[in-house]
Parts: C-alpha cells; sequence; structure tokens
C-alpha cells in the first residue's frame, strides 16, 4: 500500500514482546512497564530511522591513533502529540540524546459518528530543512498528523517527516497517503485491523494516554 512504510513486527525481533505487553489486558494496567515498554519500542524504531539520515565522515582521536567513521551530520528534531507521545517520546531522545524537541498538546473530542482533533499548545523549535521525527503513538483517523503538518508549514518546511507510531489503523495511513504534501515515511510496530465507532484501533491496546497517565475527566 505504502513504499514508505516501515512495519517493525513483520521482521519478528524482542520488540514482539514489547509490544504484545502494550495490548495484553493481563500486563497493561502495570503502568510502569506500560510506559516503558513504550519507551523500548520509541528507541528501536529510532535506530530503524537512524539508518535512512544523513551521515558524514569524521575522526575519532582515540589514546592510540585515530579512527574514521560515518557520524549522523545533525540529530533529528523530535516532535511528539501529547500527552500519548510522551513516554514513546523518551525512547526517541534516549537515542537520538542531542535533539531539540518540540510537543503539540492535542484532543479528540468524539460525537456522534464524528471526531474531531483540538489542538490547545505548541512549543516548536525553527522546523525549516530539518528532519523531524513526528511521534503519534497510535495512528488512528491520522487526524492528528495532518494538522500537525498543517503547523509546522505555518512555521517552515521541514526536509522530511519521519511518521512514528506504536500501532497504526489503515483508515489513518490512507488518510496520510492521500493528503500529506510534505516528503514523508511511515514507521510503525504494528498495522492492526481497522477503527471502531469511537474511533479506536481494533485489535490495538485502549487509550495509550489512560494506559500511561490515568484516566482524565
Ligand atoms: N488513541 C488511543 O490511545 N488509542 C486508540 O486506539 C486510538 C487513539
Amino acid at each position: 500500500m505504502h513504499d514508505n512504510l516501515f512495519v517493525l513486527n513483520r521482521h519478528p525481533s524482542v520488540a514482539n514482546q514489547f509490544l504484545s505487553e502494550l495490548r495484553d489486558t493481563a500486563l497493561q494496567t502495570d503502568r510502569m512497564r506500560f510506559r516503558r515498554n513504550m519507551e523500548r519500542l520509541g528507541e528501536i524504531l529510532a535506530y530503524e530511522i537512524s539508518r535512512r539520515l544523513p551521515f558524514e565522515s569524521k575522526t575519532v582521536t582515540t589514546p592510540l591513533g585515530k579512527s574514521s567513521i560515518d557520524l549522523l551530520t545533525s540529530h533529528p528534531l523530535l516532535i511528539s502529540i501529547l500527552r500519548a507521545g510522551l513516554p514513546f517520546h523518551q525512547g526517541f531522545l534516549n537515542i537520538f540524546d542531542r535533539a531539540d524537541s518540540g510537543f503539540i498538546g492535542a484532543y479528540r473530542k468524539e460525537g456522534d459518528a464524528t471526531i474531531s482533533i483540538h489542538i490547545d499548545y505548541t512549543s516548536l523549535p525553527p522546523v525549516q530543512g530539518r528532519q523531524v521525527i513526528l511521534i503519534d503513538p497510535m495512528l488512528a483517523t491520522g487526524r492528528s498528523v495532518l494538522d500537525a503538518q498543517k503547523l509546522l508549514l505555518s512555521k517552515g518546511t521541514p526536509a522530511h517527516l519521519y511518521i512514528v507510531s506504536v500501532v497504526a489503523a489503515p483508515e489513518g495511513l490512507s488518510l496520510l497517503k492521500e493528503n500529506l504534501t510534505l516528503p514523508y515515511s511511515l514507521w510503525t510496530c504494528a498495522v492492526d485491523e481497522k477503527l471502531n465507532s469511537s474511533f479506536y484501533i481494533v485489535p490495538g491496546l485502549g487509550d495509550a494516554g489512560d494506559l500511561s497517565y490515568g484516566i482524565r475527566e
């Protein structure tokens, strides 16, 4: 469907354990484990994305000589959609430890058979010409990513958007394919079956924000 889509669980690894613990009703209520598994998957996707970023050759001086090595030209800009994105964001920051971070506060308003995304907080570093990792752990309708792209474009034009999620729904992937205008690639741990009538991902894992931080009013 997407030629620029990377799906982690299509390459079975220990990451599948972290994903299954996020989904499992017997384990996901352990909040510390839930957040840590989000973080661990962020670390793994950060590593996978790092292989596609620009590198340059450098020389490092050791106590015994010189060693040449390809290093990242710069660390990407990490932008997370709050609040569910926070533990996943930390995983990316553990790997891209010199990265700038930006945040977008978005919440869903669910109506009968409709959903709207409201953005009520933004804190964004300069985006012009940068490699941007946009972090939204549950890519459901895809609307929050489109709203985030609009916001970014009002500030500048990133060189590339790496859109990352833990679980993505086919509906959201299709919406992004039709509407994203920036150069982008999609990185997820799993593509699930569908959205339900409340726009939750099925089988998904439930509400990632509530599982990380508790229910909100
Ligand atoms: N946000 C969530 O936390 N879960 C979903 O399934 C969809 C959006």
